[in-house]
Formats: structure tokens, sequence, C-alpha cells
């Protein structure tokens, strides 16, 4: 789960970190008394969406009065923004966080994240912020300074030689050793996989102060955490993998034409490289669980049916625990509320498999199943083709 940066910078000023002075809103008639609650002169509007190169993208204004402060807002606030991060759909803006500017002399890159070829966290400082570190990564990755943390301790020692590394002269040492050590422990009390702050900035008066933020939570300490996991914006989230959420369905939307339910990660995998295999390709990864109820059912076919890239649909159940005739019912539940507009494949082995066949094909609907796993697949790419 991402935070969106105003909740990143708000978690990280609970652990004594210097952000600059900010003030979040999502409707338009709050946008004047948070200008003026700042200072009334100049601030940077940042529109908050869960994505990164919002700079580059026309995401970050910085104004220094308030008329072009409040053009700033309406450009903003209720819009979409896309980056190269993005879809061309965008995300949409619906809050905006107002910030008091801050006086930058340099500004540098900083990030903690689990990296796990290592096992371990992973400290990474740059004197190149701002920009994307990715392109630093390429063109002078000898910029990129990694401290490797083992035993969950960031040693005084090895903040100082990234200090060092980095640059500073001795009397910024301490300063950047202590916010290390704030971050780190906001980093691991928090369970975050992810923590970049870009850019990490040194103001005129020598003070770091982190001007961005962006923070990766583990989805799976999440209930460890319940006041960071009520933060959880859905706006920013696929409409399609939210609904499954919901639902208890494993559901990634992807590029293709065959929409798959599968039951069971490893055959929904299997049946994503049957399709290739068959010279076509999966709009989803969709698993209904092991333990896939008739409602599931009902509610994954639901998500496949709305998707528009969706030309064939292919079911692909093995019935081990779950019962094959209840699928069918599903399936069939499904048809009722929905129509089908578009064929049908099932295949149905194991588990009451012949009263779930039989189902499918004592009812009015159009449904071909096959119980081989490749003429299966095989006929949903050819009745695809035929689309
Ligand atoms: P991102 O593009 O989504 O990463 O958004 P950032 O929050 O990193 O902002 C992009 C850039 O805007 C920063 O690298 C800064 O150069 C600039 N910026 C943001 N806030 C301020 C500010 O308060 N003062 C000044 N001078 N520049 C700012
Ligand atoms: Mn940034």
């Amino acid at each position: 789960m991402d935070l969106h940066e105003y909740q990143s910078k708000g978690l990280l000023k609970q652990y004594g970190v210097a952000v600059p002075e900010g003030i979040a809103i999502s409707r338009i008639d709050e946008a004047i008394p948070a200008y003026k609650a700042l200072g009334g002169q100049g601030v940077v509007v940042k529109a908050q969406v869960l994505t990164g190169g919002r700079g580059k993208a026309g995401g970050v204004k910085l104004v220094d009065n308030q008329a072009s402060f409040e053009s700033a807002i309406k450009a903003l606030l209720g819009t979409r923004l896309v980056t190269y991060q993005t879809t061309s759909e965008g995300l949409p803006v619906n809050q905006l966080l107002i910030e008091s500017l801050t006086d930058i002399d340099q500004e540098l890159y900083l990030a903690f994240l689990v990296d796990r070829g290592s096992k371990s966290i992973k400290l990474m400082a740059s004197t190149e912020g701002g920009v994307d570190i990715e392109s630093v990564a390429e063109k002078t990755p000898e910029r990129i300074h990694y401290i490797t943390i083992t035993h969950g301790t960031l040693e005084g020692f090895q903040a100082r030689e990234l200090g060092f590394a980095m640059g500073f002269a001795p009397a910024m040492i301490r300063p950047f050793c202590t916010l290390l050590n704030k971050l780190f422990q906001a980093f691991i009390s928090s369970d975050m996989t992810m923590l970049e702050i870009n850019p990490l900035v040194i103001d005129r008066e020598g003070h770091f102060i982190c001007l961005d933020a962006k923070v990766n939570l583990d989805d799976n300490a999440l209930f460890r955490h319940k006041e960071l996991a009520e933060l959880r914006d859905y706006s920013q989230e696929d409409e399609k993998e939210v609904t499954a959420a919901k639902f208890d369905l494993s559901y990634i939307a992807l590029e293709g034409e065959i929409g798959c339910m599968v039951n069971g990660a490893g055959l929904a995998m299997a049946t994503m490289d049957m399709i290739k295999v068959c010279g076509a390709s999966p709009a989803n990864f969709l698993d209904v669980g092991g333990t896939a109820t008739e409602e599931r059912v009902t509610e994954a076919f639901k998500l496949i049916g709305s998707d528009d890239n969706v030309k064939v649909i292919f079911v692909n159940i093995f019935g081990g625990i779950v019962r094959c005739d209840l699928i069918a019912e599903g399936i069939l539940n499904a048809i009722d509320l929905l129509g089908l507009d578009k064929p049908l494949v099932v295949r149905l082995v194991g588990n009451k498999a012949e009263a779930g066949n039989t189902l499918l094909s004592n009812s009015e609907f159009d449904i071909v199943a096959i119980s081989d796993f490749k003429q299966a697949a095989e006929k949903a790419v050819k009745l695809m083709r035929r689309k």
C-alpha cells in the first residue's frame, strides 16, 4: 500500500523529521484559508496522486501570489494527472498539498528499501536529487552510494561514512546521521518496504528538509497498523482490483483478450502460459481461491465480463476441495444476472465435474465445455480469432 505525500510527511513528522509546513485540502473552499494560514505569501501546490513524475507533468506548482495560487488550484483540483508512470488515463487529483516554500540550496536523493537479493535493507543516497533516480543510475551510477543494513541496525559508522561519501561539510555529518536514524526508525516501526525522499534538500540555513516523501507499506504487516491501513485511498487504484480484493479474489488486470477465471494461483499461472502457448494473451490473472464459493464465482464472472478488452471467457477449475457443480451454478447465476455476450469456454475437472458439466450443457446458454486443458485453451483462442 502506498501513502500519499502528505500522509508520508505526517508520519515522518511524528519521528521528528523536518518537513515543510503544509496543509492538505480536498475542497476548493479550503484553499484560501490554507493559503492564508501558511502566511499568504508564496506556496507550492502539489497534486496528491500515487505516482511519481508529478513535477514534470505539471502536478507541482510554485506560486508567489494569491491570483496565481487560485489558478493553480483550479488547474489541478478535480482533474486527472497523467505522468510517465501512469496509464494514459492518469489518476484523479482529489487532494492537494499546499506547502510553504523552501529556499533550496542543494537537492539530494535518499531511499530505504527492502532488498530481497541481499535479504537486508538498503539505504541509497545521491547528491543528484530532484531528478529521476533511474537516469542517474543509468548515466552516472558512481553518484549513488549504498549502505547495506544487516541485523536491523543502522550502525553509526555506516551513517557517517555515507555522509562523507556524499561530500558533506564536517558540520553537516551529525545532523545527517540524526536524520538517517529518524528515517530508519520510521521505516522499521511502520513496516515500510520503501521510503524515498526525493528531493531531500539542504536549505539556505543549512538544514535538512524532506521536500518530497514516498512511502510503501508492507501489506502483510498492515494488520499491525490500523491507523495507517485506514489511510488507503481507493480512488488511486484500479477499480476492478479494488472490487476483487473486497471478495477475496486475487485479480490483476493485464492487456490480453482472454478473460481467465481459475482456482489456485498455480493453475492460474499455468492457464496464462497455456493461452500464450496457443498464441493469444490473457486479459487478467484471476484466482478465485482454493475454496471458491458460488458467490465469489459470480463476482469473479462479473469482473471479467465487465472488461471491454475481453473477447472470450475461459474458466479453468480443478475441483479438489471445491465442488465443480457449485462453480457451474455460480457461472449460471452470473450469466442470469449479466447475460452472456461473449463466447465462454469452461473446463471443469475433479470433484463433481460431471454434475457441473451436466448443469452447463442443460442450460439455455451457449457454453463450450471441454475437459482437456490444452484443447480448452485452443478452443478459447480459436473463438477469439473468430470475433
Ligand atoms: P515529484 O515530481 O512527483 O517527485 O514531486 P516533488 O515533490 O519531488 O517536486 C518536484 C520538484 O519541485 C522538486 O525537485 C523541487 O525542485 C521543486 N519543489 C518542490 N517544492 C519546492 C519548494 O518548496 N521550493 C522550491 N524552490 N522548489 C520546490
Ligand atoms: Mn519527488
